[in-house]
């Protein structure tokens, strides 16, 4: 007969983590049992982050995304004390709620070593975008650094592991939703299964697939959200620099005159480097920086992003954003692209002899050529015209060599029909997180996890 707990948590992101470390605080005695797909924290290994491959060899499972402390445990850290943006909670809770819960996460976070040092607004650098119509978003952020942020973690995950079960490179496949059963299986192909009174999903982005396979299999509703396609942009770091030592992070928002779409500058790394990510054998780019100063390079990167929302019939936002990023796979030979803003002006590919020409230096090792040939036109258009909006307020960033990576995709997951986070129809069972289509940052997705769990211990 499977084991039964009180409580199984599927996915060990950081909302799983902090939904396990509420249990086992307001309930001591309870069993509680935490299943993640990936490896353990110390045990996640990118080959190309251990400097072993160059460029993304595919693991089966992708070291950046999955594992003890999820998609978030590589990232720079960047920690948004604000509704202003960072996910969607604000829809279902009070906005004093939710920045109620994302404090309490930080304390949570700074006991176990983050840093307290807190960037805050800045209006007259608002003014300064807004006179250029360039809306800029303004949140307080802490920037804990990949390096403290990943130790921050590992202490966690060490507290949690003294009073909850973790199991590692176990995927948890199936749930009955009226047995409460799950249903496992172990790298190694080992099958088995357990119950518990309460489930809770908080299998993040990377398991966002299967979390809508599963709702959709158990006739749960769905609600798409957006999709943002576009590109990672990287220049010399003192173009943006009297931002960045204000803010930390620039976030702003342009409405192009073209279309009338919404480009989104955002996720912004001082003197950091450009990474890929592996979503289910989809290769996309992102960034990263380190607050160790040996680690830091000469250049800062940040995102551009068109944002999409598709109307009927069409309701499949995330293959559109895979089916472009697999374009540029493609015609880079199973790699990301890189094109010099100036090469793409002009029509014309980067090639080799053009990029080694160029004054930024790249610091992802990404096969120079052509965007036009896998973006849409449209959302290259917003791009390249936010390009130069935000040229008004940071001359420089529309400069011939800056450097444009391919393609960027944000997804954002299907939501479930839901009653304050639990499941529509099932009894028991919640969702949380980015996986849910309820968050997209740390901080939301934390809140998230410690909400749930307050709510089910009562
Ligand atoms: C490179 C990168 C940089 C980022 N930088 C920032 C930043 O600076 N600031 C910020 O606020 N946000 C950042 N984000 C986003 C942030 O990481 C996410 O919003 C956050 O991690 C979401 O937390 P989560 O717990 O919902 O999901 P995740 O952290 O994605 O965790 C979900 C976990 O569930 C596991 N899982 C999935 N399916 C299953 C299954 N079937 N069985 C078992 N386990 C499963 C996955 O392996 C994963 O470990 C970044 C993301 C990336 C990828």
């Amino acid at each position: 007969m499977a084991k039964n707990y009180d409580y199984a948590i599927i996915g060990g992101g950081i909302g799983g983590l902090m939904c396990a470390y509420r249990i086992i605080e307001r309930k001591p005695s309870a069993s509680v049992i935490l299943i993640e797909k990936g490896a353990d924290l110390s045990n996640r290994n990118c080959p190309i982050i251990s400097k072993k491959a160059s460029r993304c060899v595919k693991c089966p499972s992708c070291a950046i995304m999955e594992g003890l402390a999820g998609a978030g445990a590589f990232s720079d850290g960047k920690y948004i004390i604000s509704c202003e943006y960072g996910g969607w909670l604000p829809d279902f809770m009070a906005q004093e709620t939710v920045l109620d819960y994302i404090e309490q996460a930080d304390k949570i976070l700074v006991s176990f070593g983050a840093t307290t040092e807190r960037f805050n607004p800045d209006d007259e650098l608002k003014k300064k975008c807004l006179q250029q119509n360039l809306h800029m978003q303004q949140a307080t952020v802490k920037h804990l650094g990949t390096d403290s942020n990943l130790e921050t973690m590992l202490k966690m995950v060490e507290h949690i592991k003294e009073s909850c079960e973790i199991l590692t490179e176990t995927d948890a496949y199936d749930v009955d939703i009226k047995a409460h059963e799950i249903m496992l299986r172990k790298k190694d192909g080992a099958e088995s299964s357990i119950t518990a009174d309460s489930v809770i999903f908080a299998v993040g982005r990377a398991g966002s697939g299967f979390f809508s396979d599963w709702c959709r299999k158990n006739d749960i509703p769905l609600t798409n959200n957006q999709v943002d396609i576009g590109v990672r942009v990287e220049l010399p770091s003192m173009i943006w620099e009297d931002f960045s030592k204000k803010i930390y992070e620039p976030k702003i928002w342009y409405r192009s005159h073209g279309y009338g779409d919404i480009t989104r500058m955002f996720c912004f790394n001082e003197r950091g480097s450009v990474v890929t990510e592996n979503t289910r054998g989809v290769l996309t780019v992102n960034g990263h920086a380190f607050r160790d100063e040996k680690k830091k390079t000469r250049n800062s990167n940040f995102a551009l992003l068109s944002t999409i929302r598709f109307t009927s019939p069409f309701h499949e936002p995330i293959e559109y954003a895979r089916h472009v990023a697999s374009l540029a796979n493609l015609i880079s030979g199973g790699s990301v692209l890189v094109q010099r803003l100036g090469d793409l002006e002009l029509g014309r590919r980067t090639d080799e002899k053009r990029l080694r020409a160029c004054t930024t230096r790249p610091t992802l090792d990404a096969v120079a050529g052509d965007l036009s040939l896998c973006m849409p036109k449209r959302q290259l258009d917003n791009i390249v015209e936010t390009l130069h909006a935000l040229n008004k307020v940071a001359p420089g960033t529309a400069n011939s060599d800056t450097l444009l990576y391919g393609v960027e995709c944000k997804y954002y997951s299907a939501r479930p029909a839901n009653e304050d986070f639990e499941i529509a129809g099932c009894k028991g069972i919640y969702a949380i997180g980015d996986g849910a289509g309820f968050t997209r940052s740390l901080s939301q997705a934390s809140a998230n996890g410690l909400y749930v769990a307050d709510k089910i211990t009562k």
